[in-house]
């Protein structure tokens, strides 16, 4: 979707709302596809001293396999945006990922919500950030309480031990 700006470009103060919903369901994460509900987004852009600047909140469902305790799960995701938009990029904006160039007086949503999805996604897809995994020995799922392992030791205390045994 294109977001028109005209109205605002020259006119300190102004203000352009704008709601459209996004697809990447064909987005590929670190093979698998974890958006396949459309990404919902809201917000608006206004002129404040002459800067454009987008602000908004883009939410949708995650779904994947969990990287650490590999369960499949769906959680909300929501990301908040805020990005500055320029009629012409120069040299230093091309190092800043969040400073988009308009097309003429026009927005590109997409190309600017896509952006900020990649950007915001962990590098790691976790049913929750404090995911506790599988016990490494044993494999149990830790989020549903300790497994029966000894701590595994650290590998020089080992030595250690193996060394005073002796
Ligand atoms: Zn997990
Ligand atoms: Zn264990």
């Amino acid at each position: 979707m294109l977001l028109g700006l005209s109205k605002i470009i020259d006119c300190p103060g102004g203000v352009v709302p704008f709601e459209t919903s996004l697809d990447l369901s064909q987005m590929e994460f670190g093979g698998s596809y974890p958006l396949p509900e459309p990404v919902h987004a809201e917000g608006s852009v206004r002129n404040t001293a002459g800067v454009l600047v987008m602000t908004g909140e883009l939410t949708t469902r995650l779904h994947g396999e969990c990287d650490r305790c590999t369960k499949p799960f769906e959680r909300e995701l929501s990301i908040s945006l805020e990005a500055v938009l320029v009629t012409k990029l120069e040299n230093e904006d091309y190092d800043d990922p969040w400073t988009f160039e308009l097309d003429g007086d026009q927005a590109d949503l997409d190309d600017i919500l896509t952006t900020a999805v990649v950007l915001n996604m962990d590098s790691k897809l976790l049913c929750s950030e404090d995911c506790l995994g599988l016990c490494a020995r044993c494999g149990k799922d830790l989020n549903e309480g300790p497994c029966e392992c000894k701590k595994e030791l650290d590998p020089r205390l080992a030595v250690l031990q193996q060394f005073l045994n002796k």
